[in-house]
This record gives structure tokens, sequence and C-alpha cells, in this order.
């Protein structure tokens, strides 16, 4: 379903490594926190954004988006900023509860800039990513944005076409959808936030 890291990438198999020995969630945050496998964006992040477990019981299901921004890499927790704000709402709208959700990113590290993440990167931060729904085990997943949702469906997946169904990806069902930062980006009037609401409440009745 990920990206398998290039054989010759050493630092990426190292990820993978060390991800995979780790027995839980407090372990992998520990081993990941130091993680200096990306140069570039080990050099200018603040933190290693490792993600939010749910904050109650089990994951229901996980929110995972493409990597952190600046109030993320300030804070080092996932989905704080504005686009945070605005899925905290629409979650809401849905019927959804974040306390219920596994919240991570495919990348833990600020790309300078908000550039996007470079295959390389994608490759190595994926060990964390894999391990990460290993230990949680969400049952449901919801890929926000076309980063996001090429993890898990493929390198041609177009987002307009793989959303508003769930895709059984190794058994789990996985919701490919827009990133709240379009939904800002185009208003509140816009394709975007309209389908990310709307893909979000299939979700919640999904769940029930
Ligand atoms: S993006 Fe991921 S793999 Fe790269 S340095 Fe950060 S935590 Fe490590």
């Amino acid at each position: 379903m990920a990206p398998r890291p290039p054989r010759f990438d050493a630092a990426a198999d190292e990820v993978a490594r060390t991800a995979a020995a780790a027995q839980d969630w407090a372990a992998l945050a520990a081993a990941a926190t130091p993680c200096v496998a990306c140069p570039e964006l080990a050099a200018t992040r603040q933190h290693v954004v490792v993600g939010d477990p749910p904050a109650r019981g089990r994951a229901r299901f996980a929110l995972i988006g493409e990597a952190p921004g600046a109030n993320e890499d300030d804070t080092g927790r996932p989905f704080v900023g504005k686009s945070g704000q605005l899925l905290d709402q629409l979650l809401r709208e849905a019927g959804l509860d974040r306390a219920e959700a596994a919240v991570l990113n495919i990348v833990k590290c600020r790309p300078p800039g908000n550039r996007t993440p470079r295959t390389p990167e994608v490759a190595r931060c994926s060990g964390w990513l894999r391990r990460q729904l290993e230990l949680l085990d969400p049952p449901v997943v919801v890929a926000l944005g076309l980063s996001s949702a090429t993890w898990f469906l493929g390198p041609r997946t177009v987002l307009a076409e793989a959303r508003g169904r769930p895709h059984d990806v190794g058994g789990r069902a996985v919701w490919a959808t827009y990133h709240p930062s379009a939904a800002i980006r185009f208003g509140p009037a816009g394709a975007p936030r309209a389908g990310l609401l709307a893909d979000l409440t299939s979700v919640a009745a999904s769940l029930r």
C-alpha cells in the first residue's frame, strides 16, 4: 500500500527497522522524535510531529494528512492550525469525534516553505507510518489530500475519481478526500469544502 523505499536507501531501511522494533506507541514516538533520516527536513524543523493516538479508547478511524505546517511544527501537534480548526469543525458537522481518531501525517517533519514532500522523504517516513497503522490498527482511514491518497491507493490516483467511496486496502476501508487546506483555499462555497464534509459524513455513517 505505501511506497516501498528504494533498495539503496539506507536511511529508509534504518527507519523501517527502528519502527518495526517499537512495541507500542510510546516506544515509537520516542524512536521517531530524534529522527534525522531526511537531512534537509531535520535541519529546518522545530519538532518531529509524530501524531496523536486517539484521546479515548482504540482508534475507530485515522485521519492522515500530508505533512506538518508551520503551527504543527511550532507545537509538535498535528492539525492544530487553520486546517486543523476547519477539520475539527467539519468533523463535528459530520458527527465524528476527533477523540476517537488517530491523527497522523505521511511525513512527520515540515518541508521548508510547505513544499510538497519529495519521494525519498515519503519513502523514508513511511516506515514510521506503517508501524503506527500496525500498532493502532484503525479499521477506517481518511486520507486527506492527494499525497495521502496516493500513499494508500497508488501513484495514479485521481482524487476526484477516488473520493466518495471506501477502498479496501489490506483489510482497511480507505476514504480519499480533500485536504482541509484545499477547502480553505477554495472558500466556504467551494467544491472541496462540500466534498470533504460529504465524505466525512459518509465515513460517520459507515461507522454506525
Ligand atoms: S520526515 Fe520522517 S523520515 Fe524524514 S527526518 Fe522527519 S521523521 Fe525522519
